[in-house]
């Protein structure tokens, strides 16, 4: 039975997830960025939390971790190469990892690039992936700590995945990524629609950070950075994908 799955918005734009093993009746949190909203959600739905997921060691993901773990006596998992700047963890995690919620067996993939030791959670049987600010819907995190090609690795497992893999990221920055998207990629059809329903998706609350990894490979320019008519717009025809990704990324950096 597929984990269910609901998105907690969070602080100004951010996202915690809530995924429930219905057999197990497991229940874990993707970050924290506070503790009201997930206690919230937890108490709609009738779930009781066993496991708190780390993504990366950014305060807005991390913050109310301890005093929900106090509150629930939740298991904290988070990357061993993060123990130092992550609360105390129970499971310390390295990339191909497997994080188990009841039958639900998740595995760990090394993201680094927005920070090094970013890591995102794969639940390949209910076909979800949390991805914080590696990719993002429309966008990637900003490189406070890796390079761009760390990124550029880092999205390309991404993108091996199904395409009807849903992307739970860690924010939602819809608006400015449209625009940037937009001003990079301006002739992709699939963009345009995907924007012009945008707004409609917002004002009927759809949570704005998730969204299948086949939309985003047809609309997010970070993950064009291969496609031969980017390059040439871009002056860089026969360019590595790499290269034209750090191009698209250094735009973005000052959008
Ligand atoms: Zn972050
Ligand atoms: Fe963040």
């Amino acid at each position: 039975m597929p984990l269910k799955m609901r998105a907690v918005p969070c602080l100004s734009d951010n996202y915690a997830y809530l995924i429930h093993d219905p057999e197990s009746g497991r229940t874990a949190v993707i970050d924290v960025p506070e503790v009201a909203p997930v206690q919230a959600a937890l108490a709609e739905a009738g779930w009781s939390l066993t496991d708190i997921l780390i993504t990366h060691h950014h305060d807005d993901h991390i913050q109310g971790v301890d005093d929900l773990r106090a509150a629930t006596g939740a298991k904290v998992w988070g990357a061993a190469a993060d123990a130092h700047r992550l609360p105390a963890l129970d499971h310390a995690l390295n990339e191909g990892d497997t994080v188990t919620l009841g039958s639900e067996r998740g595995s760990v993939i090394d993201v680094s690039g927005h920070t090094v030791g970013h890591i995102a959670f794969l639940f390949p049987d209910s076909r979800l992936a949390f991805t914080a600010d590696s990719l993002m819907a429309l966008g990637c995190g900003r490189l406070f700590e890796g390079t761009p090609d760390q990124m550029w690795a880092s999205l390309t497992k991404l993108m091996a995945l199904p395409d009807d893999t849903l992307i739970c990221s860690g924010h939602d920055y819809s608006k400015g990524n449209a625009a940037f998207a937009l001003s990079v990629d301006p002739d992709n059809p699939d963009l345009t629609a995907r924007i012009a329903q945008m707004d409609a998706d917002r004002d009927a609350g759809k949570p704005m950070a998730v969204v299948t990894l086949g939309v985003e490979k047809a609309t997010n320019p970070f993950l064009r950075a291969g496609q031969d008519y980017l390059k040439e717009r871009h002056g860089m025809q026969g360019a590595e994908d790499r290269k034209v990704f750090a191009h698209l990324r250094g735009l973005k950096d000052t959008f």
